[in-house]
């Protein structure tokens, strides 16, 4: 039988949010055992998002920006699995999970909401089917993978049509499509001399965009700048397009263009998590609408921070955007909350405005705000290296970054595909096994 003195702190979601508020209350309860902490995550990592087009145009290895839940929580209990039903009302929580998916109900007390953001598609034809993303590892290395699979395919004598093999288009001019359409630019350009039968003016490499200046959020100088340099790198800028449909072999943009093309990445649109939608409470275009508590209104000990909430900016009058900062600062917000409410003290409320946004916009140049003042070129590009690093969880996973980065200065980016092939293998009844032959493997 459950103690009535002993409560249990459930936390969905282990990205920046979720993973925050579990360190921030195995650090602060580290000596109640009447505290139960269980944080659920589909995947058993936690994904550094700000490095992920670092690993999907081979600056980085695909491990070194990813960290082990469990090598980070030692007292709060980590289980990998998804979530599937959120019963606020009846305090519970439905979870699958292991080979067979099979179900489990986790009761809780107080519950931490933090299960992110969703692609968006926004039901355009062909981008389900065809189109890559860039939000998990998984969509990093399968990027990876398709830009070298497609070097390769356009290297080989016998292929007759290179242009739609070699040209690569990225929706979205926000951060995540600029520093992956930059960092494309960079690799396929440096992988050309590996592959004879290709040069370099064959490639073409598109960003569609579908504002007037790419990177709003960092101001018409700076997002002026950024579209100038990728220019200069023979980049082609689209401005004022949307995609309207991909066939997996052609890019139709509202101004009328069609690029021929099989890669397609798209990063121009985020939803709140869909699981979202079952919760009974007031949402802002669809993110759960929360108190400066960072509680739900209607459901008090139920918290909701980073992507899957829109917390109120008291200086803007408007919300919160969602970005990893934002998470991690309303996460320590959340964790203090958890034990004042644990043990009926006072909570604090969430006030936070941006600090520093920065993009890398490829060749070693960046561009950044921080604090209001802009930054442009290498200065700005090692800010974002310098401030990413150090944000970087465990010094381990510092150091391999660190290390990638100095050999990156020596050699050139690697073209080995992740390939999930099992290795040939027969299975002929009629091996040799008599002892001559054992002897004449031993002599080899
Ligand atoms: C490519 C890219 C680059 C970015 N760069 C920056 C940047 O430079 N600076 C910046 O501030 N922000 C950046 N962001 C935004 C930043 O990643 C998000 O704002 C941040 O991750 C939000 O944190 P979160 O914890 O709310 O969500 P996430 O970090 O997305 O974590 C949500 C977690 O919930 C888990 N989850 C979701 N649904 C379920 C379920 N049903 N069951 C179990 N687990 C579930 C997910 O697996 C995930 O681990 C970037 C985002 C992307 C995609």
């Amino acid at each position: 039988m459950q103690d009535a003195a002993h409560k249990r702190v459930l936390i969905l979601g282990g990205g920046f949010a979720g993973l925050t508020v579990a360190m921030e209350l195995e650090r602060k309860l580290a000596r109640d055992p009447s505290v139960e902490i269980t944080l659920i995550n589909r995947e058993n990592f936690f994904l550094f998002t700000p490095m992920l087009h670092e690993v999907a145009t081979s600056d980085l290895d695909l491990t070194t920006i990813v960290n082990p839940a469990r090598k980070m929580l030692r007292r709060v209990q980590f289980l990998a699995g998804e979530v599937e039903q959120v019963d606020i009302q009846g305090r519970r929580v439905v979870l699958s999970h292991g080979f067979d998916h099979h179900r489990h109900t986790i009761e809780f007390d107080f519950l931490v909401l933090g299960m992110g953001s969703v692609t968006n598609l926004y039901g355009i034809p062909g981008l389900r089917e065809y189109a890559l993303t860039m939000k998990t590892l998984g969509d990093a290395m399968r990027l990876r993978n398709h830009l070298i699979a497609h070097l390769e395919e356009a290297d080989s004598e016998c292929c007759k049509v290179k242009g739609p093999l070699l040209t690569f288009v990225v929706a979205g001019g926000g951060f995540a499509g600029v520093e992956t359409v930059a960092g494309i630019n960079d690799f396929v350009r440096a992988a050309i001399p590996s592959y004879l039968h290709l040069t370099e003016d064959m490639l073409r490499i598109v960003l569609v965009h579908s504002g007037p200046v790419i990177l709003p959020e960092l101001g018409d100088r700076l997002g002026v700048y950024a579209q100038q340099k990728l220019a200069g790198r023979k980049i082609e800028v689209r401005l004022n397009a949307k995609v309207e449909e991909f066939s997996g072999r052609v890019v139709r943009l509202s101004d009328g263009a069609a690029i021929h093309t099989n890669t397609l990445v798209w990063t121009a649109g985020t939803s709140p998590n869909p699981l979202l939608e079952t919760i009974p409470c007031a949402k802002e275009r669809g993110r759960l609408l929360v108190t400066e508590s960072l509680e739900l209104q209607a459901w008090p000990e139920v918290w909701a921070l980073g992507d899957c909430a829109a917390a109120p900016d008291r200086r803007t009058g408007g919300f919160h955007p969602p970005t990893a900062q934002h998470a991690l600062r309303e996460a320590k917000v959340v964790a203090h909350n958890v034990i004042a409410s644990i043990h009926g003290q006072e909570k604090n409320q969430f006030d936070f405005s941006t600090i520093a946004q920065l993009a890398t916009i490829g060749r070693r140049t960046g561009v950044a705000n921080i604090m209001g003042v802009n930054f442009s070129g290498f200065i700005a590009w090692w800010l974002w290296r310098t401030i990413y690093l150090s944000k970087l969880p465990r010094f381990e996973k510092k150091l391999r970054v660190a290390l990638d980065w100095t050999l990156d200065l020596i050699f050139s980016k690697d073209l080995v595909q992740f390939l999930d092939i099992r290795a040939p293998m027969i299975s002929s009844p009629e091996v040799d096994s008599s002892p001559k032959s054992e002897a004449a493997a031993g002599t080899r």
